[in-house]
């Protein structure tokens, strides 16, 4: 009988979670199924998702960060059809491929001075590739990077990635990398005084957190890269590709970097992929002879799908002008929820570029408020984020999620393509579910259910 997949989908649908329960993360399920996000998705567009009751859901998590374009774009899925289609000579090797060579062309006229484009399949092998290319080329080896980084879970980046939980039981990391506070052009300064930074790897706008530099820091850290001629190598990994309301976050600060990465949208919410651009002079340093031209790559860097992924997703960025409306609806969604919510003694902040939005909590002023804080908190610092969360997704069909460990701050990555009624609907929802949060009401039910198991999963618990 020949392959059905489709069949296959419908035969086996039931069973998607004990599947995965009894051959990949069970301990990701069961997280799922604590805060009750385990529904059962039958289809996706456009930034929604469907259940198999026809119920729509609006997905502010985005797959962390890729879908900008939204799901299942008919842009990219076309494209993806021609290359099917197509009967492309993919993969070839010994040869070179004509939509490596457009995708690079498109992205490197977005970036300038970054002429230089090294493929590969994912954000991690990007910061791999950095490292390798920054220490080749300066001859240096040591590396600096930010506290609360995260640049991925390879070995190379996760020695760049500024949080233990990530990092503990993982021992030895990756040597001479230097950990430096963000937004610190002091400390920067102390590092690189030695002149033997090869690179100062860092995040334009931490997605841990939501951190957005002061007004002159990066600049700063342009000034004092090119001063002690370490590369300033911009992860833009989440931020880039429009997210902020710019092509690369870093033009907010109007800094350039030597090496900027990219990977999340650039695979059009179907392929992954990973790409570094970078000024010439670098690449050259690394493929400096005709025996090291395949001095670093992987077999699937530069693929067929993932190139006319990125090749579409650029065309949509245009077509759709998304930047400009990530700009525009994402000052109007940060304004809104900072009008709504800025009231409530539980939020703290609302702050973003673009849409990339924080709310962060802290404890309230009122008593009777503090002591119920008071007791999420001492069980998980961020855990009171699941009484917010938990409403949204049940009350209102909005996906969203906390914006790293051990902190009380929500992280919001629409899709660029929301319009206001998607705006109004988050709106709506936070507000409320925040009011909620305030009336000491059914939901801390679930939170001290939450705050009882955070204590008992704690290492050393009994
Ligand atoms: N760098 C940043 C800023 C990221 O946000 C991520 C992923 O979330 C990565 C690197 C790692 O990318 P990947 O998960 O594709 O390896």
């Amino acid at each position: 009988m020949p392959f059905d997949l489709q069949k296959l989908v419908a035969e086996r649908r039931a069973e998607k979670f004990d599947l995965f329960d009894r051959h990949l993360n069970s301990q990701l399920l069961r997280v799922l199924k604590t805060i009750g996000f385990d529904a059962d998705y039958v289809s996706a567009e456009g930034p929604y998702l469907f259940d198999g009751d026809g119920n729509r859901y609006l997905d502010l998590l985005s797959g962390f960060g890729v879908f900008v374009m939204g799901r299942n774009h008919p842009t990219v899925i076309g494209a993806l059809e021609q290359v099917l289609h197509g009967k492309f000579p993919g993969l070839v090797q010994l040869d070179v491929s004509l939509l490596a060579g457009l995708l690079a062309e498109r992205l490197a006229a977005r970036m300038p001075g970054l002429d230089k484009l090294f493929f590969c399949n994912s954000g991690a092998e990007a910061v791999e590739a950095a490292i390798k290319f920054s220490r080749t080329a300066t001859r240096r080896t040591k590396i600096v990077y930010c506290d609360h980084a995260y640049h991925g879970l390879t070995y190379g980046a996760l020695s760049l990635t500024g949080d233990d939980l990530f990092r503990t039981g993982f021992d030895p990391l990756v040597g001479d990398c230097v950990k430096i506070p963000f937004n610190d052009p002091e400390a920067l300064e102390r590092v690189l005084a030695a002149g033997d930074v090869a690179a100062f790897v860092f995040e334009p706008i931490q997605g841990k957190g939501v951190n957005i530099p002061g007004d002159s820091y990066l600049a700063e850290a342009r000034r004092l890269c090119t001063k002690h001629r370490t590369l300033l190598v911009a992860d833009e990994i989440q931020t880039g590709m429009g997210r902020t309301g710019r092509f690369l976050a870093c033009e907010h600060w109007g800094v350039e970097p030597d090496i900027a990465l990219l990977a999340k949208a650039l695979s059009g919410g179907f392929v992954a992929v990973g790409a570094v651009a970078m000024r010439k002079w670098i690449f050259d340093k690394v493929f400096d002879r005709m025996d090291r031209a395949v001095v670093h790559g992987s077999t699937f860097s530069k693929n067929d799908m993932a190139m006319a992924a990125g090749l579409a997703t650029l065309a949509i960025l245009e077509e759709e002008k998304l930047i400009e409306r990530a700009a525009d609806m994402g000052e109007r969604l940060i304004d809104g929820l900072r009008q709504r919510l800025g009231g409530f003694e539980f939020v703290k902040a609302v702050r973003g570029k673009g849409m990339m939005i924080a709310i962060e909590f802290g404890p309230p002023k009122s008593l009777k408020l503090k002591a119920a804080y008071a007791l999420m908190e001492q069980a998980n610092k961020g855990l009171f984020c699941q009484l917010i969360l938990v409403p949204l997704f049940q009350n209102h069909r909005i996906l969203a999620q906390v914006a790293g460990p051990n902190m009380p701050v929500i992280k919001l990555l629409p899709p660029l393509v929301i319009d206001d009624e998607d705006v109004a609907w988050i709106e709506t929802a936070f507000e409320d579910a925040v009011r909620e949060s305030h009336s000491l009401g059914a939901v801390w039910d679930l939170g001290r259910t939450l705050a009882g198991q955070a204590r008992k999963s704690r290492p050393g618990a009994a």
